[in-house]
């Protein structure tokens, strides 16, 4: 990160706020605008163009999410030389103790007195302490992210009633499960988490036809005994969004590894899930016309959105999209009226593409208003990249900080900080995790640190037994992935942590057999 341009970038809009200027879509005035994760201030005046030059920008949410990120990235990246400063010390009878003081200092927590004790026979554990220190970061990065979602309830409520205002009743969103794409939602499209009502990332964004079935029968089935959010006879739909990543500076090399870096192949993938999806509840339950569906591509080196429109009909294009990089550009040095006109045009100038991406038309007006958001939000965090890293992020390839294995910490919303791997059982993901073993050998064994893995499942609370079962399954799972990769563990090269938490978002995280095993 560029960190000068981090500091000005805070300080410059410290004084900022008024509320949320929310992203309102031109020539179709909203009755409740969507508004933009963060966005809690706006630009104060006289703030210098040059940290945000575009005028639709939310620089005060850029500050915050810079902050944000900073601090997250920072714990992490203080580890290694805090460990090498411990590692140094004379190892006295004093050694525990100025050891925790240089942990405190630095890190702001202890480190456990086991291991510092027996440090005096062959030195200090420090593969121990690295993955003590991790998985510290990564329970602050909890804490701070759950604070931040609770803080963001009324946005969130916002973000829902928007969404009804548009005409979707539900909104269930499976991007990929890679690490760069972590920050989708509080970054790059600038939404509260708990907006969306069901939310899980999957390889290759191929998410699971027959959970996502199950998801929108319960979404159906609240709409029919509650009325929530909306009456079943009400004329709205269920949304569903597939999220697919490229790198444009690397396509070849850094785009979906589940699809061997090719872009045709992602889209196709992706495509096809989801018509298979509305052809499911079509076939199971002859209302594929209420379900409406959306994809949005991500360009993994600059946070640039993609969202192919769907025709009058619903039906999705790989051709027929909205370059958000190319609006971002096409709308510099406009005003923020110009620049929001210029985005519905590009979303009409899609609609209206020949040849290949050719469609029956554009989209009924919710999913219009809709897409005109994600855009403009999203124009915010192109200017944020554009600002903090020139452009185009440092890291366009792997830089994870640890592996996550099981249900993900949702609440964790930052790019490149984590290895996602979404399983039930260790035979049923092994493929997968295999993939984050191999990127973390280069990452961390390389350098001769050892790979944390966090093993984390959600349990439902209204369920009898669930947090029982699900800590069984905790267990169960993290001596999987001991046993198939014997080597590491015996050696001390993969240490796990695991936790379980109750399923709404911002629930407590809870350490399973003291942590760590
Ligand atoms: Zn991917």
């Amino acid at each position: 990160m560029n960190t000068r341009n981090a500091y000005a970038l805070r300080a410059r809009t410290a004084t900022g706020t008024r509320p949320a200027a929310a992203a309102v879509a031109a020539g179709t005035p909203l009755a409740r605008p969507l508004p933009a994760v963060g966005g809690g201030a706006a630009a104060p005046a006289g703030a210098s163009s040059a940290l945000g030059s575009h005028a639709l920008t939310d620089r005060a949410a850029n500050a915050r999410l810079a902050y944000c990120e900073e601090s997250v990235k920072g714990r992490f990246d203080a580890i290694v030389p805090a460990l090498q400063a411990i590692a140094g010390l004379p190892r006295d009878a004093d050694f525990p103790e100025r050891a925790q003081a240089l942990a405190q200092a630095r890190l702001g927590y202890a480190l456990p007195e086991s291991v510092l004790a027996s440090a005096w026979i062959a030195g200090p554990d420090l593969r121990a302490l690295f993955a003590h220190c991790t998985f510290g970061a990564l329970r602050a990065a909890i804490a701070q992210f759950t604070q931040d979602l609770l803080a963001q309830r009324e946005t969130a409520r916002d973000a829902s009633n928007f969404f009804l205002d548009c005409g979707f009743h539900a909104v269930d969103i499976s991007p990929c499960a890679d690490g760069r794409l972590k920050g989708l939602l509080r970054y790059i499209l600038r939404l509260p988490l708990s907006s969306f009502t069901w939310h899980k990332a999957y390889a290759g964004a191929l998410f699971d036809i027959e959970t996502d079935v199950r998801h929108w029968m319960a979404a159906e089935l609240r709409r029919y005994r509650e009325g929530v959010p909306s009456t079943a006879d009400a004329n709205t739909r269920y949304l569903k969004v597939a999220v697919y990543h490229i790198s444009g500076s690397a396509p070849g090399q850094e785009g979906c590894a589940a699809h061997g870096s090719n872009e045709h192949r992602a889209i196709d993938a992706a495509l096809e899930r989801l018509n298979q999806f509305r052809q499911a509840i079509e076939n199971s339950f002859c209302c594929g016309a209420g379900t409406d569906l959306l994809l949005i591509g991500v360009d993994t080196d600059t946070d640039a959105i993609r969202i192919h429109t769907p025709d009058a009909e619903g039906a999705l294009n790989a051709y027929r999209y909205v370059d958000n990089a190319q609006v971002f550009r096409d709308t510099q040095g406009l005003s923020a009226d110009q620049a929001r006109l210029a985005v519905h045009e590009a979303i009409r100038a899609a609609a209206a593409t020949a040849g290949w991406g050719a469609g029956t038309g554009e989209p009924h007006e919710g999913m219009r208003r809709l897409i005109a958001n994600l855009l403009i939000n999203n124009l915010s965090q192109i200017d944020y990249v554009q600002a903090l890293y020139d452009g185009c992020y440092p890291d366009v390839g792997h830089a994870e900080r640890y592996i996550s294995v099981g249900d993900g910490f949702e609440e964790v919303q930052l790019r490149n900080i984590s290895y996602y791997s979404h399983l039930h059982t260790v035979e049923e993901g092994a493929a997968h995790l295999d993939v984050g073993i191999k990127i973390f050998k280069g990452l961390n064994l390389k350098r001769g640190l050892p790979i944390p893995v966090a093993v984390h499942y959600r349990y439902d609370s209204q369920v009898p037994g669930a947090r029982e079962r699900t800590i069984e399954k905790v267990r169960r799972v993290a001596a999987a992935i001991g046993a198939r990769y014997p080597d590491l563990s015996g050696q001390g090269l993969l240490i796990c942590q695991l936790s379980v938490q109750d399923r709404p978002a911002g629930s407590p995280l809870e350490l399973v057999d003291g942590g760590t095993l």
